[in-house]
């Protein structure tokens, strides 16, 4: 299928599920992207003066479009991303919430008033669109990342241009033409609110350089959020980076075990381990070790792996064969320090051929501050990392570069307290009784420390879309200085 008309390079996308060619597409060239930049440009000077709830409207549309056609962008999500359908779904339902919190947004993007210490006067700040936003995304939630950004972008009164996944351009397409779709007859909202510019590395690139697009938006690796945060940086600009996690859960002895059961599996072993919140590293009392690595062992073996258009699949393919490659390295090298490996072959009988599926993977005997459970391998690996007491749990649990996403089982509220204090989890996202993955729209999104720093989607996310402007005003006859300055002339 022919379905962009770009200059660059060819691209050609793979199916996960069974590599088969889903498209051919032509990358934007350097020319493309500058052209892309300036039709933002001149679109955001329109946008920024429609009034917020009217660009609400047409994010209303975009959340209708999607609900009417959720089970077929669904259906793209899995071809290319192979995710299971049910949570394909479910990820297009993330962008209808995102889509319905925006709206409401739109008719509060309040600032505050302020106590001046001058007579007759108002302090107070208000916020105004910042210009067009570059949105770069990753390959495995590849529409919900673009809508967590773009929603609130466009009620913000900015114009969206997505550099998606070069794994994922259908997906890109499809939302871009839904886009389109909820426009229609809002001609006061600019055609050009909405850009894609297919490619890689190099796209990304030229979008992250222009001095014209104040905000980069970049979701993915730590080695592509560290160039991209530079780049930025090194022309003054704003990031908002959403990065790598090394997600972990403390289960502490009173931890009703078959919740901790359901909530790692599913974080763990969910998505194929392809999430940045999914569950890596399992923190637990050395009581409880020896049960809980026999009860997940057996889920994990159990465990139906396959195309994920099946129903009753749960796990389905790698994203390619170089994310195999990477788990079984990062198996080879466990098994090398001494660790023990259940699970992590790759499985052939019973999947579509040309696919990459693997039985999830659990490892055990590695210490805490080993390499490979300090980087985030991006497959269903799980370290099993004993503890003593909660103390210990929460230093092993801090003591990596990243801090995305947390959680502890327990039923004794001193621990969940501790475990949420300032002494306890490190991570932007801390779980009491749930796993690490499975966020709401309504609260912001992100980590710290080298997951980025950056939230996005619910809470007050939207401010990052805008930029804040400090205002006063002198409704007295005279004109008293700040700091009480006499300054007589
Ligand atoms: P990736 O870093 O390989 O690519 C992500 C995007 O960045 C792609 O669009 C890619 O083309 C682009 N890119 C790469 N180098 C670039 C550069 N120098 N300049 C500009 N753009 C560049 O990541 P991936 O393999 O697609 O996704 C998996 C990673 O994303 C994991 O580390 C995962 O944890 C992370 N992720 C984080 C979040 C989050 O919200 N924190 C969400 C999803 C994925």
């Amino acid at each position: 299928m022919e379905a962009q008309e770009g200059t660059g390079e060819t691209l050609e996308k793979y199916s996960p599920i069974d590599g088969a060619l889903t498209g051919t597409f032509k990358e934007a060239s350097a020319g493309q992207v500058k052209e892309t930049i300036s039709r933002a440009s001149a679109a955001f000077v329109a946008l920024r003066k429609v009034p917020a709830p009217r660009r609400g409207e047409f994010v209303r549309r975009i959340g209708e479009a999607l609900r009417t056609h959720k089970e077929a962008l669904a259906g793209i999500v899995t071809l290319e991303a192979g995710k299971i359908h049910q949570e394909a779904l479910g990820e297009v339902q993330e962008m209808i919430d995102i889509c319905e919190f925006a709206v409401g947004l739109s008719r509060q993007l309040h600032g505050l008033t302020i106590a001046s210490e001058r007579p007759q006067h108002r302090l107070m700040e208000q916020w105004h669109p910042i210009g067009p936003v570059g949105v770069i995304s990753a390959f495995n939630f590849p529409v919900a990342v673009w809508s967590w950004n773009a929603m609130l972008a466009l009620v913000c009164g900015n114009p969206v241009i997505w550099k998606p996944s070069e794994k994922a351009p259908l997906c890109a397409l499809a939302c871009h033409a839904l886009a389109m779709e909820a426009r229609k007859g809002m001609d006061d909202i600019p055609e050009d609110v909405s850009s894609v510019l297919l490619g890689g590395r190099s796209t990304g690139e030229a979008l992250v350089d222009d001095p014209r697009v104040p905000l980069i938006s970049a979701t993915g690796s730590i080695p592509m959020g560290r160039t991209v945060a530079q780049r930025v940086a090194a022309r003054l600009g704003r990031s908002l980076l959403e990065l790598g996690g090394n997600n972990g859960v403390i289960v502490m002895p009173s931890a009703d075990l078959d919740m901790v059961l359901r909530g790692a599996v599913f974080a763990a072993a969910g998505t194929t381990g392809q999430r940045c919140t999914s569950l890596r590293r399992f923190i637990v009392h050395k009581d409880i070790q020896e049960t809980c690595v026999k009860r997940l062992s057996k889920a994990f073996a159990n465990l139906p792996v396959g195309d994920p258009r099946d129903p009753e699949i749960l796990v389905g393919p790698l994203i390619d064969e170089g994310a195999l490659a990477n788990m079984q390295t990062t198996l080879e090298a466990a098994r090398a320090s001494g660790a023990t490996v259940i699970g992590g072959d790759p499985i052939t009988e019973k999947v579509p051929s040309g696919g990459v599926y693997v039985r999830p993977a659990i490892v055990t005997g590695l210490s805490p501050d080993h390499e490979l459970v300090q980087k985030e391998t991006f497959a269903p690996i799980l370290y099993v990392l004993p503890f003593h007491n909660l103390e210990e749990a929460i230093t092993i649990h801090n003591g990596v570069p990243q801090g995305l996403s947390s959680a502890i089982f327990t039923d004794r509220l001193i621990e969940s307290e501790r475990f949420l204090s300032s002494e306890g989890s490190d991570c932007g996202i801390a779980n009491v009784n749930i796993g690490t993955s499975g966020a709401e729209i309504g609260g912001a999104f992100g980590g710290e420390k080298e997951t980025g720093g950056g939230r996005e989607s619910g809470s007050d996310a939207w401010k990052n879309y805008m930029r804040r402007q400090t205002v006063t005003i002198n409704y007295s006859p005279e004109l008293p200085l700040a700091q009480g300055i006499k300054f007589e002339i």
